[in-house]
């Protein structure tokens, strides 16, 4: 079993310290939260003064704060965990932050004290922390996520190992992307819905069973945009009509549809760029891509 600090006893690391507690490991903790580390230190952590105090020790110091600023104040700054953590030590940043901020804590951790760093960002919400069904991207190097893996498991049951340092924040950030827009997105059509007299129930009952409900990564994607087969399942051009028949309701019904006015123009643009017949996946995949300048996307065939 192993010693851990742990600072940060949130939604997130409360929950998170407690799995650990349960499966036996020792935790020094710390939160500028007085009370967050008295009911941790009730359920058998030891409380640490510092966040400097609970990293002494420690084989495993982990960090579970809201943004970046405050990882680095709680690594760098007075009593921060750089003055206690040693050499041998490995840290492991969970908190969402930019990859940036990722990349320049390691380097000065590693330059200044030695110390190994990995991110492990994580995914789903404080009820799968609670339940110990967390996800977690992980960046960095490989041995490392191995020698934290018996730690991640108690805490989640899927770690995927994304690339560097940093790599896993990336990751995270296109996950919360991708999740935020799609839940605007659900939010409008069902508000669209509402207001044609339409209840919730019945188009949760209907998106459940499609790519609307069910995302795209696991439906239309694959054997298409996931490999750039521009063939045809569904064509482009029809879902640029069925965005329009929806603006075009949404107008008359007065239900602001944000998210397709802007979709609808790349889905133009896609069109503009003989991109119409194309797979609806393929083809917006192919035009997003090259609006990003981004090297080997194919023209459409
Ligand atoms: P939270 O606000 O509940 O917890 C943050 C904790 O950090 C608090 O207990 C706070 O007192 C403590 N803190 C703040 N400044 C500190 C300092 N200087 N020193 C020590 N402790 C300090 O937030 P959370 O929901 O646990 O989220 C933590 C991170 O995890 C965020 O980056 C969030 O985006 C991410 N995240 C949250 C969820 C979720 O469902 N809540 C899911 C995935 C990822």
């Amino acid at each position: 079993m192993a010693n851990i600090g742990f600072i940060g006893l949130g939604q997130m690391g409360g929950a998170m310290s407690r799995n650990l507690l349960k499966a036996g490991h020792r935790l020094r903790v710390y939160d500028i939260d007085a009370d967050a580390v008295a009911a941790l230190a009730a359920d058998g952590a030891e409380a640490a003064a510092s966040p400097a105090e609970a990293a002494r020790d420690a084989e495993f110091v982990i960090t579970m704060l809201q943004v970046g600023p405050i990882v680095e104040a709680v690594v760098f700054g007075a009593g921060g965990i750089a003055e206690g953590i040693s050499k041998d030590a490995l840290f492991i940043e969970m908190s969402t932050i930019l990859p940036e901020e990722t990349q320049r804590i390691g380097a000065r951790l590693a330059e200044a004290q030695g110390v190994g760093m990995i991110d492990a960002p994580v995914g789903r919400t404080s009820a799968h922390a609670a339940a110990g069904t967390s996800t977690f991207m992980v960046g960095g190097e490989a041995a490392d996520m191995e020698r934290a893996r018996p730690l991640l498991e108690v805490l989640g049951e899927s770690i995927t190992h994304c690339g560097p340092l940093g790599a896993g924040a990336m990751v995270k950030l296109v996950n919360n992307y991708i999740s935020a827009v799609v839940n605007l997105a659900t939010a409008e059509g069902l508000a669209l819905a509402e207001a044609a007299g339409i209840g919730n129930d019945v188009v949760a009952e209907v998106i459940g069973q499609t790519p609307a409900g069910q995302g795209h990564i696991r439906t239309t994607w694959p054997g298409k945009a996931l490999v750039d087969d521009p063939t045809p399942a569904f064509m482009l051009d029809l879902a640029y009509k069925d965005i329009d028949l929806a603006l075009e309701t949404g107008a008359r019904l007065n239900v602001p549809l944000a998210t397709g006015a802007a979709g609808r123009q790349i889905y133009a643009m896609a069109r503009s760029q003989g991109r119409g017949r194309d797979d609806w996946t393929t083809g917006i995949f192919r035009t997003v891509k090259a609006l990003a300048g981004l090297t080997g996307t194919q023209d459409s065939e």
